[in-house]
């Protein structure tokens, strides 16, 4: 154990008898936080900071199991809702798409009936591409398989989406990209695993990272959530839109800190709403509507023709020089 995770330790035992007594006042006034923890990796090889061991996880999933309800994010949106909740609850979430999870970490959930949602970037899923993060580390690790998050979904995983290319969301500069990353990605994701995708994770999660904008192309959808990763608590009461999501740290001592309530963090990110960004919430209005106006025009030049077949479909014609015809005829 390092010298910060000693501290940890030595805070925790410290503050124990404190936290029992907190978290007694919390629950009774049905205000427990909802704790919703991201990892990324379970594996036994190449260890980094965004893995942690099969052995360490199945650890903190049965603590975890015994000490707190393990709940799906929709029931943690659900109690948000309410504005009640009378005991600690946490979600568990996953983010990229690691080949390895699916060996033990996600057929151990299922086994114990743990909810899971499972965010991906879909260009590594699908053109078999390694994370940039772990090229640059000269350790390029496997991604998932089609096939494995086909399988996920089928076994009763949520999948999610976590954008295409993996990219800071907050940093795009363009309605285009902006559209293609969000709504065109969860479009593929969906025909991909054939049911509806409900939630979208922000890769890097911290608060530059986020945008109002894609907030609002994930609402349009009618989409149930977005969630970031900056480290913080929900609570009863909050928008439950914004789910806000903690590192599921492999020192375990931090996750427990975390779960049996640090004061100090009480009030991370509270009151905290998703910034507009380089590309506006107007900005994607704007291109949608346009791009829904162009729709409508082309139906109804495709219906003038269906009514007049042997003009256009037959000559072969843009629908404005059909148009023409049907005027001089
Ligand atoms: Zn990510």
């Amino acid at each position: 154990m390092n010298a910060r995770n000693l501290a940890l330790q030595a805070y925790y035992c410290g503050t124990y008898p404190v936290r029992r007594f907190f978290r007694a006042c919390v629950e009774a006034s049905g205000q427990a936080p909802l704790c919703v923890l991201f990892y990324h990796r379970v594996a036994d090889s190449h260890p980094n900071e965004w893995t942690i061991s099969n052995r360490e996880f199945q650890r903190q999933m049965l603590w975890l199991k015994r000490n707190v309800d393990l709940v799906s994010l929709e029931e943690i949106q659900s109690r948000m809702r309410s504005g009640r909740n009378d005991r600690i609850a946490a979600a568990i979430t996953f983010d990229d798409g690691y080949a390895e999870n699916a060996d033990r970490a996600i057929p151990f959930l299922l086994e114990n009936e743990i909810p899971t949602t499972y965010f991906v970037a879909l260009d590594f899923v699908m053109h078999k591409r390694c994370f940039p993060h772990d090229v640059d580390r000269g350790v390029p690790l496997a991604a998932n398989t089609p096939k494995q998050i086909r399988a996920m979904a089928d076994a009763g995983v949520e999948i999610g989406a976590h954008t295409r290319s993996h990219c800071d969301v907050g940093a795009i500069a363009d309605v285009t990209t902006m559209i293609d990353e969000i709504d065109t990605t969860t479009d593929e994701l969906e025909t991909l695993i054939n049911r509806p995708i409900r939630y979208f994770a922000f890769p890097f999660g911290l608060k530059h990272n986020l945008s109002a904008a894609a907030a609002h192309l994930i609402n349009r959808r009618g989409m149930l959530g977005v969630c970031s990763a900056f480290g913080a608590y929900n609570f009863p009461g909050d928008d439950p839109f914004h789910i806000k999501r903690i590192h599921g740290d492999p020192d375990f001592i931090r996750l427990k800190n975390w779960i049996t309530i640090d004061q100090r963090k009480m009030h991370h990110g509270r009151g905290f709403t998703i910034p507009e960004t380089a590309v506006k919430v107007s900005d994607v209005q704007s291109r949608l509507e346009s791009a829904n106006t162009a729709k409508v025009s082309e139906k109804s030049a495709d219906k003038k023709s269906a009514d007049n077949p042997q003009v256009g479909p037959i000559l072969g014609l843009h629908p404005s020089l059909t148009d023409n015809l049907h005027q001089q005829s």
